[in-house]
């Protein structure tokens, strides 16, 4: 071979080194550089349009493998983290999830009795879909409410544990300065669900935010007052996608129980509903989101009073002349009306 031909040899030998690299490090990046776009986070993306205070621009971070610092349940640790770093108006916000795919069982005593628990998920991917669950709560909710859910001490960050929930698809646990974070279930997430509970559970971080008085409130009589803490919860849920508020509206007005008070319901609550739907009057009827200003007025005026009998007071100045108690009486024929016209 001709020194020449050698040179061309030698030449053509680094190219195709060169682009073998080019091309390892192109395949090593497309998962991560896709996932933001084509992986199952894309699957719920909601439509931002017209939300002028809405912004995502940051990609999701890679997940990462081993996550120190992460907390023990049952004697199992957390072992892995995914952080998904978002801005929410113009504010840095990250919502970290942590979670183990280590397929061990724990045992915990439940009142004097032994419940075995799987806490871990299958899959990265399946924290990564916790995780944009939660930036789309997060996301809608400041454009509807016009504040974070509650993140004071925290970094900017809410946290979500994945764990068997003894009782509970999803708990968000009372916030307090420096403590943010809320447990979601992974059996129900391994078995491809979750959405609904996550939207709830970042709806109670965005009902702790009314924290001049409401949240002391809420949680000082909770469970008694679930007419307004799981019943708005449940009702903000629905408004993030158009296919969870179908269901919501669904689930409300056939789960709707003549016989016990209006004060006594909770999850799913269809008096909620009609509660938006004759005073809101924000956002096209289209919107998942429509009418939940008077959610919001409800929240901002049960700050004011410390009460959330404030609705005698947010009633009339969202719609002159109609006070609470004809509100209450305008209920019954309404629901009654709705029910027979679904017996066709
Ligand atoms: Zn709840």
């Amino acid at each position: 071979m001709s020194t020449q031909a050698k040179r061309i040899k030698v030449l053509a030998a680094l190219a195709a080194l060169v682009l073998a690299v080019l091309l390892i490090g192109f395949l090593i990046n497309l998962p991560a550089a896709s996932a933001g776009r084509l992986g199952p986070m894309a699957a719920g993306a909601i439509d931002n349009a017209g939300q002028a205070t809405v912004t995502d621009q940051v990609e999701p971070a890679a997940p990462d493998a081993a996550c120190a610092g992460g907390p023990t349940i049952d004697g199992i640790l957390l072992d892995e983290c995914y952080i998904n770093n978002f801005t929410v108006g113009g504010t840095a916000k990250s919502i970290r999830v942590w979670y183990t795919k280590n397929p061990v069982t724990a045992t915990r005593m439940v009142n004097g009795n032994p419940v075995v628990l799987s806490h871990w998920i299958n899959t990265d991917a399946q924290a990564q879909q916790v995780a944009q669950w939660g930036q789309q709560a997060w996301e809608r909710y400041f454009a509807i409410f016009g504040r974070h859910p509650y993140d004071t001490g925290c970094g900017n960050r809410i946290n979500i544990q994945m764990e068997d929930g003894v009782g509970w698809s999803g708990i968000a646990y009372w916030a307090s300065p420096g403590s943010c974070r809320i447990g979601i279930d992974s059996p129900m997430v391994r078995g491809g669900g979750g959405q609904w509970v996550v939207y709830h559970e970042f709806q109670h971080y965005l009902q702790y935010s009314f924290n001049a008085g409401c949240y002391a409130y809420l949680q000082a009589n909770y469970p008694s007052d679930s007419v307004y803490v799981e019943g708005y919860a449940d009702l903000a849920a629905d408004s993030v996608t158009t296919t969870l508020d179908a269901t919501g509206y669904g689930n409300s007005v056939a789960g709707y129980d003549p016989t016990t008070s209006l004060m006594n319901k909770a999850y799913g609550d269809v008096y909620n509903k009609y509660y938006i739907e004759q005073v809101g009057s924000m956002y096209n009827v289209t919107d998942p989101w429509h009418h939940l200003d008077a959610l919001l007025a409800h929240y901002a005026e049960c700050d004011v009073e410390d009460n959330p009998s404030a609705l005698d007071t947010v009633i009339p100045a969202l719609k002159s002349a109609l006070t609470q108690v004809q509100f209450i009486l305008n209920f019954f024929p309404a629901n009654t009306t709705n029910h027979s016209a679904n017996l066709t």
